[in-house]
């Protein structure tokens, strides 16, 4: 890919770039709607990712090239946001806006070329990877450091207010703490980051199903709302306050409804821990239940995954190698995550691909991966 991004910016530029740096894509591994109940999680940053190679300019100009979009787009120094082909482009502007507004300086002009094998839209931020990547790219061009946490916060900054997408901290704080053959767990209330060993042998295969609910907005809404009126019911600030023994005791003051809502987000704290301690024993079959228990409480209590995705986790499940699967990211579509050993390969994902095409009519895409580091500067010969 380091081959792949320079060459693009040759070709765009006409000389080699003095900058390249890349940021993996993300896993949501276990902790389902639990960052904005003030809870935990654990992601995994991919070994694949975006990569963006730069070179400064002394004339204030700004171009911009990505394999995405088919020319290069010119802008100045003011920043403007863009729609249609080139919207891409807002992602690394709302970078420069975030910067400045953590009193950091600015590159001036540059070329920026961005090259990924990462898929867009399939649940694995390659938002968040496009908004490292380019953060580092451009602390690198004014020669400024930042330590980890500023770095993800500049990226969710950039998503949350230029671009004007709500997303929590698990995207850029996978992709900027990720380390290989490492978990990254976030404490959503600090936010606190930290990595955790992942035992060595296992695999993340995606099973995509580009499903999205017509609804999914509103509905990412109706659960927000019934997860605040869960914790006003049960006397805490935010459900990641009440114990289980605090739920058992209180829940018979929820609505059904909402005592399934919490239930849902206080016993998968429980889980994200418990997959913690699981992963220090190496006890990948622990860690596999987990995954599954969560997708199951998915299914009946939080009510967000969808039949395509409760067929996928229930074939998967039954087959050799596999140690769990759940669905992955925000639920009403998108995506399974399996964990499995090296006895679940091509072969066996394309077993899992061919029934879910007899069931429903539609390919979901299949992915392979391993776990990957964090956003990294590649290369920098700046004279
Ligand atoms: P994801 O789940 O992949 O993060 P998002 O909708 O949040 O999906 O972000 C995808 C957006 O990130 C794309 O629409 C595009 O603007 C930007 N992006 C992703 N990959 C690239 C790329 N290779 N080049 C330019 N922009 C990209
Ligand atoms: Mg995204």
């Amino acid at each position: 890919m380091q081959k792949r991004v320079s060459e693009l910016f040759t070709q765009s530029f006409g000389s080699e770039p003095k900058i390249i740096t890349r940021a993996p894509g993300r896993i949501e591994f276990i902790g389902n709607h639990t960052d904005y109940n003030g809870g935990t999680v654990l992601g995994a940053a991919v070994d694949c990712g975006l990569w963006v190679a730069v070179s400064p300019r002394s004339d204030g100009r700004r171009r911009w090239r990505s394999a995405i979009g088919d020319t290069v787009v010119e802008t100045g120094e003011a920043l403007t946001k863009l729609e249609g082909h080139s919207s891409w482009i807002n992602y690394p502007q709302g970078v420069i806006d975030a910067m400045q507004a953590h009193g950091l300086e600015i590159p001036g002009g540059f070329d920026y070329a961005v090259e990924s094998d990462l898929p867009v839209g399939a649940g694995l931020s390659s938002s968040a990877a496009i908004e490292l990547s380019s953060a580092l790219a451009f602390l690198e061009l004014t020669g400024q450091e930042v330590d980890r946490e500023k770095l993800v916060k500049i990226g969710r900054k950039a998503e949350n207010d230029f671009v004007g997408v709500p997303c929590g901290i698990l995207d850029q704080g996978v992709s900027g703490f990720g380390k290989r053959d490492h978990l990254v767990f976030i404490d959503c209330r600090g936010p606190d980051f930290s990595t955790v060993p992942m035992p060595g042998g296992a695999h993340f295969w995606i099973f995509n199903t580009h499903t999205k609910h017509a609804l999914v907005d509103g509905l990412y809404e109706a659960r927000h709302t019934e997860c605040m009126a869960a914790a006003a019911d049960l006397g805490v600030k935010q459900l990641a306050d009440a114990s289980l023994e605090l739920f058992r005791q209180e829940m018979h003051k929820l609505s059904p409804t909402v005592a399934k809502r919490a239930r849902h987000i206080i016993e998968e704290i429980d889980r994200v821990g418990k997959t913690i301690t699981a992963m220090e024993a190496q006890d990948l079959d622990a860690v596999g239940r987990n995954l599954t228990a969560s997708h199951r409480s998915s299914q009946h209590a939080f009510e967000n995954s969808t039949p395509e995705l409760d067929s996928l986790v229930d074939q998967l499940t039954t087959m050799a190698g596999v140690y769990g699967a759940r669905l992955t990211g925000g639920g009403f579509g998108g995506a399974v995550m399996a964990l499995t050993d090296a006895r679940f390969g091509a072969a066996e994902a394309d077993q899992v691909a061919q029934v879910y095409r007899s069931r429903w009519g539609a390919d979901p895409q299949v992915l392979h991966m391993r776990t990957g580091d964090g956003a990294e500067v590649i290369q920098s010969n700046q004279a």
